[in-house]
Order: C-alpha cells, then sequence, then structure tokens
C-alpha cells in the first residue's frame, strides 16, 4: 500500500542523491509527509519562508523526485504551519508571492494552525549556552520624550508614535526613516522601540544595525547555520534594522533580508527600517527589495530649524544641569545649522572647556567652540559651490563665470574658480573642466598655474586669493 510516507521516504532517497548533504539536511530533513490521496502528495513545511525557498530552488527536483514515483499527475500541496496569533489567515494566502507558483502541475498551499516548531538558535547568544530570550538591544536613553518635535522631523515622529501604538498594526508597515547624518534616525528608531516595549512587554522587539546583521548572516553562513539564522529573525515582532543603505551591493544578505521581511509582513510583524536616502535615491538595492520598502511609509528627517535647535540646546542642557544664557544659545543655534549631533557636540564641548578652564560660558567662548564644529564640517566644499562663491565675490552669474568670453575679469574669476576646485575638491583635472564651463584638463592645469603666479606679481590679484580662500575655510 502506498502511503505519505512511503512515497516521501522514496523521494528523499532520489533527493539525497542529488543535492549536497548540508542543504538535504536543511531543506528535506524537516519536511513531514502527512497525507496522499489521488495522487497528491502533502508535505508540512515548518513556515512560509520554507516554502518559498523550496520553490525557489528546488522546485525542479522536488517535481523530478514526484513524477519518478508517481507518474506525470502527481500533484505537491504544501502544509504550512503557522504561529496560532493571528485570527485571520485570509490575506496569507492572497499573499503568496505568484512568481514561485511554477513547474508542479496545481500546486496550492495549505494553512493549518499550530505553534512554530523549529528550534530556534540565538545569534545575539554565545554558542552553547542556551538561551532564547532575546534581548532588545535597545537604548532607554531614546525616547520619545526627549526626541523634540519640530517641523522638520513631524511626520517622522507622529508615524513612529502611531508605530509603536500599534505595532503591525498600521499602514506604515514597513516604516523608512531617512535623513542625512546625524538628524536623529536612530534615536527615533529606538524611541520606537522603546515605547513598543513598554506598551506591549510581551512583544518581542529587536533592534539592529544593517551591518551587524549582515555579519551575524555571514557568520551564520560560514557556520552552516542559515537556517537558524533566518528562523531567529522569524520570531521577531517588531524588528528594527538601522542603516540599511549598508545592504547596498550585499546580494546574500539582500536576498536573507527580503525572505525575513516578507515572512514578517505577512504575518503582521511591524519593521522599521532607517537609510541615509529615499529609496528612490538608494543603489545596488535589488528591486524587489526597494519595492519592498515603498509598502508602507518613509517618512524623511531633515535637517531642524532654528526653534527646533533652541529648543534641542535648551533640553539637552536642562538635562545635564547646566545653565547657559540665551544670547550663547542663541549664537550656537544660529551657527551650527547641519545637523542635531554637531549641535550637541558643541554643547558638549562649551560644557567641557567652561569646566576644565574654570571658565563661564560666554559668548567669546562658544564663538571659538563654534568656530572649530564650523570649520570642521566645511571640509567638503563642492565645485559648484565654489563657482556660486566665486561668481558672488566678483558680482556676477556662475553661467557668466562659465561662459565663453575673454574678457579679463570674467577669464580671472573663472581661473580661480578652477584654482580652488583642485586645492579643496578631490576631483580630477578633467572633472573640473567639464563642470566648470565645459574647458578640458589642460585648460584647468593652465589655470591654477596661472592664480600661482598671478598671486606672486600682482598684488590685488592676491587679495583674491585670500579673501575667497577665507571664504572656503572659515
Ligand atoms: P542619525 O542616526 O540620523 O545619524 P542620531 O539618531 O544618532 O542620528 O542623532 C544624533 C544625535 O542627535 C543623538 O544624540 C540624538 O539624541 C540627537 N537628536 C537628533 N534629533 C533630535 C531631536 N529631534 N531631539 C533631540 N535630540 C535629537
Ligand atoms: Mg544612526
Amino acid at each position: 500500500m502506498i502511503t505519505a510516507e512511503s512515497v516521501w521516504e522514496n523521494c528523499l532517497k532520489f533527493i539525497k542523491d542529488n543535492i549536497q548533504i548540508q542543504a538535504y539536511k536543511t531543506w528535506f530533513e524537516p519536511i513531514k509527509p502527512i497525507k496522499f490521496e489521488n495522487n497528491v502528495l502533502s508535505v508540512q513545511v515548518p513556515s512560509k519562508f520554507f516554502y518559498e525557498w523550496l520553490e525557489e530552488h528546488y522546485v525542479k527536483l522536488l517535481k523530478l523526485a514526484l513524477n519518478k514515483e508517481l507518474g506525470e499527475n502527481a500533484r505537491l500541496i504544501y502544509v504550512i504551519k503557522m504561529e496560532n496569533t493571528f485570527g485571520n489567515l485570509s490575506p496569507f494566502t492572497e499573499k503568496i508571492p505568484s512568481q514561485y507558483k511554477t513547474n508542479i502541475p496545481s500546486q496550492k498551499v495549505d494553512l493549518s494552525i499550530g505553534n512554530l516548531q523549529t528550534e530556534l538558535r540565538n545569534p545575539f547568544v554565545i554558542p552553547g549556552i542556551k538561551n532564547l530570550k532575546i534581548e532588545s538591544q535597545l537604548n532607554p536613553n531614546y525616547t520619545f520624550d526627549n526626541f523634540l518635535e519640530g517641523d522638520a522631523n513631524r511626520l517622522a515622529r507622529s508615524a513612529g508614535l502611531a508605530v509603536s501604538n500599534k505595532p503591525g498594526g498600521t499602514s506604515f508597515n514597513p516604516l523608512l526613516i531617512f535623513g542625512g547624518v546625524g538628524l536623529g534616525k536612530t534615536h527615533l528608531a529606538h524611541a520606537i522601540g522603546v515605547n513598543v516595549k513598554e506598551k506591549f512587554p510581551e512583544k518581542t522587539v529587536l533592534y539592529i544595525s544593517a551591518e551587524k546583521f549582515t555579519q551575524q548572516y555571514i557568520d551564520s553562513v560560514k557556520k552552516n547555520n542559515r537556517n537558524d539564522f533566518i528562523h531567529f529573525y522569524q520570531i521577531i515582532d517588531v524588528l528594527i534594522i538601522d542603516d540599511v543603505q549598508f545592504f547596498s551591493g550585499k546580494t546574500g544578505t539582500q536576498d536573507v533580508f527580503f525572505h525575513i521581511f516578507n515572512h514578517l509582513h505577512q504575518n503582521g510583524k511591524q519593521v522599521i527600517l532607517t537609510s541615509d536616502k529615499a529609496p528612490v535615491d538608494m543603489q545596488d538595492i535589488e528591486q524587489r527589495l526597494l519595492s519592498r520598502f515603498k509598502w508602507g511609509l518613509s517618512a524623511e528627517l531633515q535637517r531642524p530649524d532654528y526653534e527646533t535647535r533652541v529648543s534641542i540646546l535648551k533640553n539637552k542642557l536642562y538635562r545635564d544641569g547646566v545653565e547657559i544664557s540665551d544670547e550663547v544659545i542663541d549664537y550656537v543655534a544660529k551657527n551650527i545649522k547641519v545637523n542635531v549631533r554637531e549641535l550637541e557636540g558643541a554643547v558638549i564641548s562649551l560644557i567641557a572647556q567652561s569646566s576644565f578652564n574654570k571658565k563661564e560660558i560666554t559668548i567669546e567662548l562658544a564663538k571659538g567652540v563654534v568656530e572649530k564644529f564650523v570649520k570642521n564640517t566645511k571640509r567638503e566644499v563642492s565645485i559648484d559651490y565654489i563657482q556660486k562663491i566665486v561668481s558672488e565675490y566678483f558680482q556676477m552669474d556662475v553661467s557668466t563665470l562659465q561662459s565663453k568670453t575673454r574678457k579679463r575679469h570674467i577669464v580671472q574669476a573663472r581661473q580661480l574658480a578652477m584654482f580652488f576646485a583642485k586645492k579643496f575638491t578631490k576631483a580630477s583635472l578633467a572633472s573640473i573642466g567639464s563642470q566648470i564651463g565645459r574647458r578640458d584638463h589642460a585648460t584647468v592645469l593652465h589655470a591654477c598655474k596661472t592664480v600661482d603666479n598671478l598671486s606672486f606679481t600682482d598684488k590685488q590679484f592676491r587679495k583674491y586669493v585670500e579673501d575667497l580662500s577665507k571664504k572656503f575655510t572659515v
């Protein structure tokens, strides 16, 4: 008599002969035959991910094995054991990616409810020590309370709050927070996690940087427990991955994250991502992943405006128990605009300087500190910026500076722009030339030499060079 067990056992023999032993152990041993009827074999797989993986990588082999055993009309049905947390399972069946529905005739996925039975290995725990409690890796100092609101972060902050009040239950899934360095992405990501933990202590929350995630993934491949890695991440309720731009160009990690993401999303779990770029600007990230990023909400953190900078400063000082005059706060807030991290850095060095030197925090002290900060951040000047500054200095338009005219003062302005571009950027002569009025590299080289010569021989010209130099370095 043919039973599900006997059919599957024969299939397994064939499969085992045709793939590597590790793959066999990982992907085929956990499969359980459960029913055989009308030439249809039902097998149980431990997760949705498992099913996708089999379909993506082993569909041909499965088809061969089944056909060999049961003939051309054989059919296969997957039964997925799911965690019994979500009452309504219908969206799950709908969301099975159709690209996986290939070769095997009339495949179908059945669902039955049970508990996830797979043994989980926790990549945060030293091997050998059994501990399945997942530490959330959250920093309790990053909260919503001390994430000050302003126009520049209102959307992201409110979306973060909404998500933490109802993880997985809003349309902000995934929530992607993006913005430049030091604008609060990491802070906000932690704040969401911390808030979820407070409101829903039973939920499993995990914060991880994309870099660490990648490292864990690589390790899991080396140690042959990629599968455990995946299962570990599939049981998280709120997964926060910081700086996903780090995934760019890393196809293996993207692939594994794609599957984890799908699993979590389909099961109503919350995913929160941060990135230094908007999805449209991300490079070397697979299209299918980018399209997932866009499913939920992408919220930008912009540079805080003056009012927000003042309140961030005041809040920080208040928490540190330091008093500084409004005049100094105003000065710092007006002069440090790029990001919050620098704002905080300036305050810390102000406090440090005043306590080491037993000086009061005066506007003079603040000027010194701020100057250092601003200087350090101006290191990167762009060729566009240089052209703009030089044009302004000579009171002409950038288009005039770039034009083909041979009028002496315009030629000089152009040559100065080229000279500073060479001095302050890493751009090649050719690239400088092409950006400043489409000249070739020889023209740029000639310009640099001319500026050098003229600043020795021509007093007025030397003054131009000095004035402009100051504008680029202060
Ligand atoms: P990012 O991850 O975007 O580079 P961080 O989250 O590390 O930036 O933020 C840099 C610093 O600025 C942190 O110390 C953070 O607490 C602080 N910060 C950023 N935004 C705010 C804000 N809106 N209110 C208070 N502090 C902020
Ligand atoms: Mg960060």
